[in-house]
């Protein structure tokens, strides 16, 4: 198998290479980017010889060419190379980029005959409608490696689509599970990034500790799943063992459960529709002892309403949703607003776009057209609540 890693020096990509080094299937590697990580570009082509690589930032593109001079691997850069990895020659693409930044780049890799494993959940909640359009239209076949939904993918087979009742996905809670408001309103990047139970990006984490991570995955099952979103739930399971339930309407209950490693799910997804050989963690349900689960708190995580919201009115509200929280959770990296400010920002952004009303993005450029002007919304209201954070 041809494989092309989109965001192949992120968590995603490292566990998707991992497995790679560690099934017994032939792989070969087609194409890998990245957004700036020259040095992990390379030491990926030493290691597995891709046919190209891509630095998404123009000004490392020399610095990548010259490591690899000699090496016979093509280079590029930009939005462009990004699409020219999109579309080399592979059959199965792993759409491993963060935020809206992967649409343009995923949306090219959609193409006849080709598996695509998506753990980029931005793209969808930026255009589902769009990019769910161009998996019909080109027969591609779309895997979920996001672990709930590739728990309730498998969990779907239990039984027909008209007998299935819910979909319900769990949730850690995150690190601030049992903070009061006013403890949320102090907590810092440094705690926000030491996620309990999973090992991920830092746009990811902290997405997970505002449970806006949750909201994004419910726009996420609405696309993949074609379920209304009075069909999805979320359940707040602290130790991410059970990753989705699918509910029946004979009252039967079919869960998804693993170890929490994202290579569990990514190696369903490369294997699929056979069951790869790897030395997989195994679940030990006598050493973890018990299960909990407890209801989401809307007050004290308000991203999670949002989202939902955001999934109920359609149109453009989910591209906007997710421009404004990415701007958001920038900016409570750099240490320029808190950690309630992230909501609050995407609340702010929203309100101003619910009279306009905006369609469903129809294309790319109408997608990017939309997550810009979110964008400058978003920044402009920084200064705002960074002098209330200070
Ligand atoms: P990460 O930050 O670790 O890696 C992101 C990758 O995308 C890197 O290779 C980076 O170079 C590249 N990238 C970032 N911005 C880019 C840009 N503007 N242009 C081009 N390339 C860019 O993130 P991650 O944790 O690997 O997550 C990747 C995606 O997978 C996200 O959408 C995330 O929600 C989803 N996901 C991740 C996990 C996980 O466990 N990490 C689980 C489920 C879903
Ligand atoms: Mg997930």
């Amino acid at each position: 198998m041809r494989i092309t890693v989109l965001g192949a020096t992120g968590s995603i990509g490292k566990s998707t290479f991992e497995l790679l080094r560690q099934s017994g299937r032939e792989f070969s590697v087609s194409a890998i980017t990245a957004k700036s990580d020259v040095n992990g570009l390379v030491a990926l082509v030493r290691e597995f010889k891709a046919k190209l690589v891509v630095v998404a930032d123009p000004e490392r593109h020399r610095e990548l060419r010259d490591a690899l001079a000699g090496t016979g691997t093509k280079t590029a850069s930009g939005s462009e190379g990004l699409l020219a990895a999109a579309e080399e020659p592979a059959d199965a693409v792993m759409a491993g980029i963060t935020g809206a930044a992967g649409l343009a780049p995923t949306l090219a890799a959609i193409q006849p005959g080709r598996r695509i494993v998506l753990a980029n959940k931005e793209c969808l909640v930026c255009a589902g409608d769009l990019f769910m359009r161009r998996v019909r239209q080109t027969g591609a076949t779309l895997l979920p490696a996001d672990s709930e939904h590739n728990a309730v993918f498998q969990a779907l087979a239990a039984g027909p689509r008209e007998a299935v009742e819910r979909v319900t996905l769990t949730a850690s809670g995150g690190p601030f599970r049992t903070f009061t408001r006013e403890q949320l309103e102090r907590v810092t990047p440094e705690e926000a990034l030491r996620h309990p139970t999973w090992s991920m990006g830092s746009k990811i984490t902290i997405d997970s500790a505002t449970l806006m991570n949750k909201g994004l995955e419910l726009i996420e099952a609405h696309h993949l799943f074609a379920l209304p979103a009075k069909q999805l739930d979320v359940l707040v399971h602290p130790q991410s063992i059970v990753h989705a339930l699918v509910t029946f309407r004979d009252g039967g209950v079919v869960a998804g459960l693993s170890v929490p490693d994202m290579q569990i799910p990514i190696a369903h997804c490369l294997g699929w529709p056979e069951r790869l050989a790897w030395q997989a963690p195994k679940l030990d349900l006598a050493q973890i002892g018990s299960l909990s689960f407890e209801a989401p708190d809307p007050v004290r995580f308000p991203s999670l309403r949002l989202a939902r919201a955001a999934l109920e009115a359609g149109g453009a509200t989910p591209t906007i949703l997710n421009a404004a929280n990415e701007v958001a959770v920038e900016a409570f990296l750099a240490g320029r607003i808190g950690f309630t400010g992230i909501p609050a920002i995407v609340e702010r952004v929203l309100e101003k776009a619910a009279a306009e009303r905006l369609g469903a993005p129809e294309t790319v450029n109408a997608a990017a057209a939309v997550d810009h002007i979110a964008r400058i919304r978003a920044r402009d209201l920084l200064l705002e609540f960074a002098a209330k954070a200070s």
